[in-house]
């Protein structure tokens, strides 16, 4: 599963190997030399996954980690620790602050890649059966009706899907590409702009109960579900 992974690691030689080798694998990958840097990015857009080196200038990773966890918006990405310790209290030092998993250097692309797929696979929502509810609109699989403050709304069946692959995925940034992949499948025949269409289809049905700023243009990017930075 395609992801955007942020690494987090001051040697620049050893992001720059990760990175490729997660490019390789299929993966969007954008990558920051310390905390503050790393900070700034998730402020734009939330990833799926965060590599974190534990000795960085400045903020440390596990100073660092400890900030993403008490941050409501970054609480539930997915960390894994990258050390160069391979300690058992380190270990447990970097689990209790809430890392998902810990890998020790050196380590094999293959082994990094197999524990980001492990923990992604963990993280994923449970149940696309729940319903799902953010800023006033609430969704439910099972009975496929959509409120607004408690009024119904019509959907048709992408947007439907659109909006409950947006309302389950949050705070970060999807591509057009992303959004065919995981709304439409086989996109193969389905030209990015065919996204943009159904996106202006769902704003007009949120729109009445101004709830429409809720699905947000990233630009030159994609899309964003955002309960918590409505634009003015
Ligand atoms: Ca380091």
């Amino acid at each position: 599963m395609p992801a955007h992974i942020l690494i987090v690691e001051d040697e620049p030689a050893i992001q720059t190997l990760i990175a490729a080798n997660l490019r390789r694998a299929g993966h969007e990958v954008s990558a920051a030399l310390d905390a503050e840097t790393a900070q700034r990015q998730i402020r734009e857009a939330l990833p799926d996954l965060i590599l974190l080196d534990w000795m960085l200038p400045g903020i440390s990773g596990l100073e660092f980690a400890r900030r993403l966890r008490a941050d409501a918006r970054s609480r539930s990405v997915p960390i894994i620790m990258l050390t160069a310790r391979g300690e058992e209290a380190d270990k447990v030092q970097g689990l209790e602050v809430g890392a998902d998993d810990y890998i020790t250097k050196p380590f094999s692309p293959r082994e990094l890649l197999a524990r980001i797929q492990a923990v992604l696979r963990r993280r994923q929502p449970q149940s696309t059966a729940d319903a799902v509810e953010t800023g006033g609109l609430r969704l439910d699989p099972v009975t496929h009706r959509v409120t607004a403050r408690g009024d119904q709304l019509i959907l048709g069946p992408t947007e439907f899907r659109l909006l409950h692959f947006l309302m389950t995925h949050p705070e970060r940034v999807h591509t057009r590409a992303q959004l065919l992949d995981q709304v439409w499948g086989d996109h193969v025949f389905v030209e990015e702009r065919t996204v943009d269409v159904h996106i202006r289809r769902l704003r007009a049905v949120l729109e009445p109960s101004r709830l429409d700023a809720l699905v947000q243009t990233v630009r030159g990017s994609g899309y964003r579900f955002s309960a918590e930075i409505v634009p003015a």
